[in-house]
């Protein structure tokens, strides 16, 4: 088990960050990245400590040490509720506000490690590699983020038909000793941030579109890897005060350029097979046990959100109105559904005949369908909720320091339960969650980061839905009667 300051020495090395004009020099001291660099590590921290010794870890079966759980093979229903409690202590750490926290790769590394005979379709050594790669990361502890999509540049036309084709990374060369990799793919949130990065295409590939139908992971510090990253949201926050989410909790979101990149052939897992690129997400069980990870820390967030919007209620001294109860009752139901699914999935968890056990596609991709849904409105309940009180606070912390407003902050910006500086934190905190630019991304993130809902998000829950039971009741209800007989309208014949 790493502990924090093991994982952020591991960031200070040659990883190629651009912000600003300019590259970063060391992201563990850049303004954009040093605090959710040591949200990170804050999570390392918690899963090395004693305290969580047997919550967050278990024996890797290799060295015998104990590793972090979201390692863990779940062979068992309680495997999975082991990984999903300790998905629920790291999503705590940060409320739910940093998705691609390391066990979410973890995840996919999981499911690909329990069915290394889909890799070998494509040559025996590919399945080896996929298993020898798992096991690294998972013993040496490490981060990986990943990039699945292509830049949005024509989306009308498959990668290799785009007007270059390598805009969308893909394969360039081949040598004895591995492949080179050039061009783009996107979003690398928390890559800045990670050890590795995983590339591939969740998107379905065509014939024709081999060279970009590829598998791999590097190191992030790769020579040829760079990673473009939006605006940080922490730069320009005069304080947490502030902005305690976007200060904090911003695990930021990168193009990642790969100009020339080498892979050497045992960090490859697919090679140039179409089939095979969709296959490693879905004969496998690594998107359902990724995305397991994903919806624990949504269920979180979405706890987060209902306790914030009961917080601003009492600081309004609304909370006891009806009205006002009904609001809360809604966040509460969507809060209930989105914690209920997982629990669904875990308990009405598929066995694999090989030995394994995941969750129910069912209920996880119904509830990755739904979240996506209705974050907004559980949004829009708490803007409703907070009125102007999200605006009625002083512009910094500094205006508390200030000896002439100062007075006029605690007349006039207070609750009957809440000092000035109390009631200033609790509504600034709900417009991070609601109104700042990081919110902003967050919302959008929610919407996305699984797929688009039109494309690919209801369609898995369509697949995976039990349509067959669902009609067998239609067509017994069905059944259950027919065609009467020629002969005087029984009702009418009946008389008054
Ligand atoms: C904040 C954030 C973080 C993310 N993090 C990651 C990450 O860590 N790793 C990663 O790999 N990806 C990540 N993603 C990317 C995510 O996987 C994609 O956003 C998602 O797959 C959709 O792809 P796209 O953004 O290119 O949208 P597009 O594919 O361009 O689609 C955008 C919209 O266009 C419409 N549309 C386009 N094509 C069609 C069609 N054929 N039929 C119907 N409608 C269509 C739909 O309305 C769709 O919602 C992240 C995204 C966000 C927003």
């Amino acid at each position: 088990m790493r502990n924090g300051r093991e994982y952020l020495e591991s960031l200070r090395d040659d990883r190629r960050v651009y912000i600003g004009g300019e590259r970063v020099a060391d992201v563990t001291r850049h303004p954009a990245f040093e605090h959710a660099a040591r949200s990170i590590a804050s999570l390392y921290d918690l899963a090395a400590s004693p305290d969580h010794r047997d919550a967050m870890t278990f024996t890797s079966p290799r060295t015998g040490e104990p590793v972090n759980v979201s390692f863990l093979m779940p062979r068992t229903p309680a495997d999975l509720v082991k990984r999903r409690e300790a998905h629920r202590v790291w999503a705590e750490a940060t409320y739910g506000l940093m998705g691609r926290s390391p066990d979410h790769v973890a995840g996919f590394l999981v499911g690909f490690a329990l069915r290394p005979d889909v890799f070998a379709r494509g040559g025996a050594e590919f399945g080896d590699h996929v298993v020898a790669y798992y096991e690294q990361v998972r013993d040496r502890d490490l981060y990986v983020s990943y990039v699945l999509i292509p830049p949005q540049i024509d989306r009308s036309k498959p990668a290799h038909q785009q007007v270059d084709p390598t805009l969308y990374a893909g394969v360039v060369e081949e040598r004895d000793g591995g492949i080179v990799v050039s061009g783009a793919q996107v979003l690398g949130t928390g890559a800045p941030l990670s050890d590795e990065v995983f590339l591939s295409s969740i998107v379905p590939l065509r014939p024709g579109d081999e060279n970009h139908a590829i598998s791999f992971a590097v190191p992030i510090a790769t020579p040829g890897v760079r990673m473009i990253v939006r605006r940080p949201y922490a730069v320009g926050a005069p304080s947490v005060f502030d902005y305690p989410l976007s200060t904090r909790f911003d695990e930021t979101d990168a193009v990642l350029v790969f100009d020339r990149v080498f892979v050497p052939w045992e960090r490859v897992f697919i090679y140039r097979d179409v089939k095979l690129t969709e296959a490693q997400f879905y004969e496998t069980p690594a998107h359902l046990i990724g995305n397991h990870q994903a919806q624990v820390r949504f269920a979180t967030k979405s706890r987060f959100l209902a306790g914030l919007a009961l917080r601003i209620a009492e600081a309004n001294g609304v909370e006891k109105i009806p009205a006002v109860q009904t609001l809360l009752g809604e966040l509460a139901s969507y809060s209930a559904m989105a914690g209920g699914l997982v629990i669904a999935a875990d308990t009405e968890c598929i066995h694999d005949p090989r030995g394994f056990v995941y969750p129910n596609p069912t209920y996880l991709y119904g509830n990755g369908w739904l979240q996506a849904t209705y974050y907004g409105t559980m949004l829009n309940i708490l803007r409703e909720l907070s009125g102007s009180g999200m605006l009625q606070v002083p512009s910094s912390y500094r205006d508390f320091h200030n000896a002439e407003i100062a007075p006029d902050l605690e007349r006039f910006i207070r609750s009957p339960r809440l000092g000035a500086v109390d009631r200033t934190k609790l509504f600034k905190l709900a417009w991070d969650l609601v109104g700042s630019e990081f919110a902003g991304r967050h919302a959008q993130y929610e919407l996305f980061y699984a797929g688009s809902r039109a494309m690919t998000t209801s369609l898995r829950a369509y697949r995976h839905y039990d349509f067959t039971g669902a009609t067998a009741l239609v067509d017994r209800c069905l059944a259950s009667y027919d065609l009467p007989p020629a002969g005087p309208d029984p009702l009418l014949a009946r008389g008054p």
